[in-house]
């Protein structure tokens, strides 16, 4: 079966007693057993029965299920959130004294879960230029537990070349870890791109439009231990997906390569037209020739680029003027909703951080995020068009 086949026809771990054509929402915290062998069994994990909803579930391991089936993963964990599928695969991979390789340009509440909630139990960090494999080099020492990377950073779009960083990382004995939120993995291969372990927020393209917020930690090849360690945290630390979550994921997970496509196409549309309007400086969006990391995404992710774009205006009150006017799109954060959403990262998203910080992470006044969505391409497009005039 291809892709999107799979992703609609994917069969249940178990026959549902009623037939049932959408997986049923198991809202139980626990599961009755026929004995107390079969109990001891399903507890020690010799036996694969769910025991208890804080690590399993059925609509739960559905939705992960599908996962594996979509990407050839040999585990797929769902989470609360993409920042609890990002904390717990850290917290599999560092511990005190160990060294995080990774750059500045992250998603905001990933570099301070590296710098400052994990620094604070004495795990290390390295904030380098992924794109500057020499760096990565000099990087990587007898302490490095892993490298972090995002394939396309938010908001900047910097693309990393995850084939050579793979055989880096491979080379200095340690995990190449992804976060590809940016594209879904229905339309590309991390795995046959090097990646050992990707992390994703599922709150994006996969839950269906912005119905839930949720997270995956998705794990290729040979990874005995890593499983191990993501057992004793989901056992420990509590942040497993709620079957209703994964309900709303599955449901949205059967439609995402029919709304990936429009949406992409549509800011593909939106970033050409956007070039041609005087009040805007600058348009960032990997699907535009020029963009210096065209090729390379291009390369990497087979062609489609995402529904996120970024341009510059004059300076901060641009932005705000340009927000305020905004009638169809609306001021919110998330991405990939099905709806147009226009936010000014440097105020709200990077707003508590200092200018500092701001600087270091390459935030500027003068961007705005934009997230398209699901409408006619024409109607975004004159919305944007009147807020800039
Ligand atoms: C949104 C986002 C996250 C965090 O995901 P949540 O589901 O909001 O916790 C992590 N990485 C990237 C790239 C994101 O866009």
């Amino acid at each position: 079966m291809k892709q999107s086949t799979k992703a609609i026809h994917t069969a249940y771990q178990a026959p549902d007693a009623y037939g049932a054509l959408s997986m049923p929402v198991y809202h139980t915290a626990a599961y009755e057993f026929a004995d107390a062998d079969i109990m001891a069994d399903a507890f020690c994990g010799r036996v694969p029965l769910p025991d208890y909803s804080r690590i399993t579930n059925p609509t739960v391991i559905y939705f992960e299920k599908k996962v594996k089936e979509l990407t050839g993963a040999s585990a797929a964990y769902a989470f609360t959130s993409g920042m609890a599928a990002i904390a717990n695969t850290l917290m599999c991979l560092a511990s005190q004294g160990k060294t995080i390789v990774t750059s500045n340009h992250l998603f905001g509440n990933t570099w301070l879960l590296i710098a400052n909630t994990l620094g604070r139990f004495g795990v290390k960090s390295k904030f380098i230029d992924l794109t500057d494999l020499e760096a990565v080099k000099q990087a990587l020492d007898e302490d490095t537990c892993c490298i972090y990377a995002e394939i396309i950073s938010n908001p900047h779009q910097e693309v990393v070349d995850l084939k050579a960083l793979s055989a880096l990382a491979h080379g200095a004995g340690v995990p190449l870890v992804a976060d590809t939120t940016m594209i879904p993995f229905t339309h590309f291969s991390a795995r046959e791109l090097g990646v050992d372990i990707e992390v994703v927020s599922s709150t994006k393209y996969l839950s269906g439009g912005a119905t839930t917020i949720g997270g995956l930690a998705i794990a290729y090849g040979q990874c005995g231990q890593f499983q191990q360690m993501m057992k004793e945290n989901l056992l420990n630390l509590g942040a497993y997906m709620s079957p209703h979550a994964a309900y709303m994921q599955t449901l949205g997970l059967e439609n995402l390569n029919a709304r990936y496509a429009l949406e992409s196409a549509n800011t593909l549309e939106i970033a050409r037209r956007l070039r041609d309007l005087p009040a805007v400086k600058k348009v960032t969006y990997l699907g535009l020739e020029d963009n210096p990391f065209h090729k390379l995404a291009k390369e990497q992710f087979g062609g489609t680029y995402g529904a996120m774009l970024t341009i510059d205006l004059a300076d901060r009150q641009a932005c705000f003027d340009f927000l305020n006017r905004l009638k169809l799109v609306k001021r919110a954060t998330n991405l990939f909703d099905n709806r147009s959403l226009a936010i000014h990262p440097a105020s709200t998203i990077f707003g508590n951080f200092t200018e500092q910080e701001r600087l270091a992470l390459d935030i500027f006044d003068t961007t705005i995020r934009l997230s398209i969505g699901l409408e006619d391409v024409d109607d975004i497009f004159e919305d944007l068009k009147q807020a800039l005039d």
